[in-house]
């Protein structure tokens, strides 16, 4: 997760130094805008070597001072604030089965530019990378001509080998060891090295560091799509198990013999809960599953086929209460439209199979995101190497053209 670490140690006292730079404007990042006391506070460092590194964020082009906006502290001179300067910037993607949206996202989360476009039908790898290419093209048009692109962060729905982005199962897109990553690097030259994310990983992240789960270390993010997958967090930390791949709840065995899955087995959890099945329950054509989101907002009551979509959340959240005692769970993609409508069968399904203890102290609840906590988590992803090594990160993307580089392309 987000290292919101103190000052840190480090091999050497350069060392030292770029690592609290980038803890400081990983503090900037996060807040958006924070007082230099503050941030003097959270650092645990003295006002001088604050004031030190502020400047320095400053002369990178990375953050700004401004006048105080806050409430006057003591009797002393009101404290300085930083802020995030729009300049250094990300390319975020949320590729899903039946859509993508790329944005180019600011320091501080804030989304400058986006697109939105259909994924090609066959699901071809390449033929996607294209398509991300051209959202790109149209997010970078209008960028000014002295931001830096820092980072290229890229959501799947699927199991992802973080060293390499390595797509090893994309069920619902139907991959198997696709070097995504690889390909969408090839497409787009000279910019960085794309890195890829599972997409509730990628939700679980942004609704931490800037959502519903904010100061919450124990956290759940269940992405509901085509597929669902979960994000965990436990003790403010990811939870990745042995190769990075936990979290699959969505392949949960639930229904003996039940419908196939497009993973191979039979009664999955997501075969009761994903958008195949919320749209059944709607008469919602299969065809049209990508508007599924515009087909629940014109659902004012749940007929008992959503109802029962609803117990089979419930009850599948109850066993992920029982195993990891969360404090808040957030419910994503359609879930979130989904939710409100059958929000007591939720409750009843949890009161009758997850154990008092954790369930008393669990909030379910909507991303506090809306629907952009996988987009956000994405670009999270690619400003880390920024936020772990400002001044290194911006030598390395210094000759770098990108509207040039993917108009070329
Ligand atoms: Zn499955």
């Amino acid at each position: 997760m987000a290292s919101a670490g103190r000052a840190g140690v480090g091999t050497n006292q350069e060392d030292v130094r770029r690592h609290n730079l980038g803890t400081a404007l990983g503090h900037v990042h996060r807040a958006g805008r924070i007082s230099r006391a503050e941030l003097t506070t959270r650092m645990g460092l003295n006002r001088s070597t604050i004031a030190g590194l502020v400047a320095e964020l400053e002369s990178l082009g990375l953050a700004d001072q401004a006048k105080p906006s806050g409430t006057r502290v003591g009797a002393g001179r009101p404290s300085v604030d930083v802020k995030v300067r729009p300049g250094a910037y990300v390319l975020a993607v949320d590729l899903r089965v039946d859509g993508l949206t790329v944005a180019r996202v600011g320091l501080g989360g804030v989304v400058q530019a986006r697109a939105t476009g259909p994924v090609p039908a066959n699901h071809d790898p390449h033929a996607i990378s294209e398509s991300v290419v051209e959202l790109m093209k149209l997010v970078v048009k209008d960028v000014e001509s002295r931001a830096v692109l820092v980072g290229v962060g890229v959501s799947v729905p699927g199991v992802i080998r973080s060293e390499d982005g390595l797509v090893r199962l994309a069920p619902n897109l139907g991959w198997r060891d696709v070097p995504f990553a690889r390909i969408v690097a090839d497409r787009i030259g000279t910019v960085a090295m794309p890195v890829l994310g599972n997409d509730a990983d990628l939700g679980a992240l942004a609704e931490h560091v800037r959502g519903a789960g904010v100061g919450v270390e124990d956290l759940i993010y269940l992405s509901g799509e085509v597929g669902v997958g979960a994000g965990i967090i436990v003790a403010g930390r990811k939870l990745d198990g042995a190769g990075g791949y936990a979290g699959e709840i969505g392949h949960l065995p639930f229904v003996p013999n039940g419908k196939l899955c497009h993973c191979g087995a039979r009664g999955c959890w997501e075969t009761e809960i994903g958008a195949p099945a919320i749209a059944l329950a709607i008469g919602c054509p299969s065809e049209r599953i990508g508007a599924l989101g515009e087909f629940l907002e014109g659902v004012h009551e749940a007929t008992p086929g959503l109802r029962t979509v609803g117990t089979h959340l419930g009850r599948g959240l109850a066993g992920a209460v029982n195993l990891l005692n969360p404090r808040v769970i957030v419910l994503g993609g359609y879930l979130r439209s989904l939710y409100p409508l059958v929000r007591d069968d939720v409750e009843n399904a949890l009161a009758i199979h997850a154990l008092t203890a954790p369930r008393e102290q669990v909030l379910v609840t909507l991303p506090g995101l809306g629907g952009d906590s996988v987009l956000q988590g994405a670009a999270e992803l690619a400003f880390e190497p920024l936020l772990a090594d400002p001044v290194g990160r911006l030598a390395a993307t210094a000759c770098q053209d990108v509207e040039t580089s993917l108009i070329a392309g």
